[in-house]
């Protein structure tokens, strides 16, 4: 047995700070509770289509037992570990896996990485999609047109190395907010809601029926469909819904180390919604990458104020209505145009144990047959399959998704996470919904 894998105890560990920027975040107990079983490394997607990638196991405590042996740089194939976060889930020992491939990235990223080289911007433009989604949006004919061009595609391969060989997604001709906006924003939710609750008899008051959405990027600019569903179906369950100004999740700049951009985007995040909680709003959100984010890794990584508070009271929105209201009953009764569907569950949902959700809801509905397409990872893991040098691993990966999706009864997809619903329909040309579109059809 190597020295560094003799077994040590308390008193003889010497302690080190591993990650200096972030004095809170000391992973060592983490790291020790590592017993070496490999489980992590048989369910990493990534390890299983890239030899090259030396898995979970390697990229949290064994580069913890490096660094501690000596000042080591952390390896780069950091970057290739895609943040799907299932090797949280498979250790039996609670080693905080994702949390230190997160930590290790933010540090790669600030100490090792050349701010300058073609990675770099290429990351930090896929990492910030929400400032490039604002701009544009706010002519988005024109942007979808230009994006779509062969000659943008090409540019972007070249010069920044986002892959040519899939399709942007397209800008809304009105995002969200600005349907939310022209709709009465808050004030026209509270009435509707109130109407809501009388029509069924419900003698609560909107005091105790209030959520707070959390709508994030893609459902703002690039399917306000999502988000007005989830509006409308909390509605007709006699909830006011309120629509604070908010930034991005964070989910795509943890996945590309940029702590520091995502640090001040849960800064706004926690305050703006923090203030809602303490006024007894719960927080609701339509894709699983999001309440993943503001559940999990906000307190993970960043102790500011209003983040524990943010993740004691967000809630996946189906999630949520199956906690408070009887949404199984509610769909007994209704029906909606025959359709059937191959779900996938995100590995985010899994994360949050709600894989088996959409399936148990629809599969009683009168109209939906509905078929789980299994348990593998859709490969796309948000900006990761976009990269062009990932691109293969993520279509590799996806492989046995598309074949699943190919083989089921159904022809529309359906999953909760806006890019898995990317690469589904990237993979087998099929339509895509989101659960909650189901929803608003049946209850509405
Ligand atoms: S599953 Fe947990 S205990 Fe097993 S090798 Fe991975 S980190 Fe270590
Ligand atoms: S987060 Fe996913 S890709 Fe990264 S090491 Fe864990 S299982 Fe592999």
């Amino acid at each position: 047995m190597s020295d560094a894998e003799q077994p040590r105890s308390e008193d003889d560990f010497e302690p080190v700070q591993v990650f200096p920027e972030a004095e809170e975040m000391d992973l060592r107990p983490g790291a020790d509770n590592c017993y070496k079983c490999t489980t992590c490394d048989s369910v990493c997607p990534v390890a299983e289509v890239d030899d090259e990638f030396p898995g979970p196991k390697f990229q949290g405590p064994e580069q913890w037992r490096l660094k501690r042996k000596g000042d080591e740089d952390i390896d780069p194939s950091v970057m290739s570990c895609s943040n799907c976060m299932r090797c949280d889930n498979a250790c039996p020992s609670s080693v905080p896996l994702s949390q230190m491939h997160n930590a290790a990235r933010g540090e790669y990223v600030e100490a090792q990485m050349d701010t300058l080289s073609r990675e770099y911007v290429r990351n930090r433009v896929l990492a910030n999609y929400r400032t490039m989604a604002e701009l544009g949006s706010k002519v988005p004919r024109l942007t979808n047109f230009v994006m779509g061009l062969g000659v943008t595609k090409l540019f972007n391969e070249k010069v920044l190395g986002i892959t040519s060989k899939r399709d942007f997604p397209e800008f809304a001709e009105q995002t969200f907010r600005e349907w939310w906006e022209e709709r009465g924003g808050a004030a026209a939710s509270k009435k509707r809601a109130r109407e809501a609750r009388a029509e069924r008899g419900d003698d609560t008051t909107s005091d105790e029926k209030r959520v707070a959405y959390f709508h994030g990027c893609y459902s703002n600019y690039n399917t306000p469909e999502v988000g007005k569903a989830l509006v409308r179906v909390f509605e007709s369950f006699g909830y006011e819904v309120v629509v604070p100004r908010q930034r991005c999740s964070g989910t795509p700049m943890f996945a590309n180390g940029m702590l520091k951009d995502a640090e001040r985007a849960a800064g706004v995040n926690a305050e703006r919604f923090s203030g809602l909680i303490e006024e007894g709003y719960d927080v609701v959100a339509s894709c699983t990458s999001c309440s993943m984010s503001l559940r999990q890794e906000y307190p993970e990584l960043f102790s500011m104020d209003g983040v524990e508070d943010l993740s004691n009271h967000t809630y996946e929105a189906m999630e949520y209505l199956r906690i408070h209201e009887d949404l199984e009953g509610a769909l007994e009764e209704a029906s909606v145009s025959d359709r059937s569907y191959a779900y996938h569950a995100p590995c985010h949902a899994r994360n949050q144990g709600l894989d088996r959700q959409a399936v148990e809801l629809f599969r009683d509905l009168d109209g939906v047959t509905i078929e789980d397409v299994g348990p593998s990872c859709s490969g796309i893991s948000g900006t990761y399959g976009w990269k062009a040098e990932k691109y293969d691993t993520s279509m590799a990966i996806g492989e046995e998704m598309f074949e699943h999706m190919e083989h089921a009864a159904g022809e529309v997809g359906m999953t909760e996470c806006p890019t898995c619903s990317m690469q589904m329909e990237h993979g087998t040309g099929y339509e895509i919904r989101h659960p909650l579109q189901v929803l608003e059809e049946a209850l509405t």
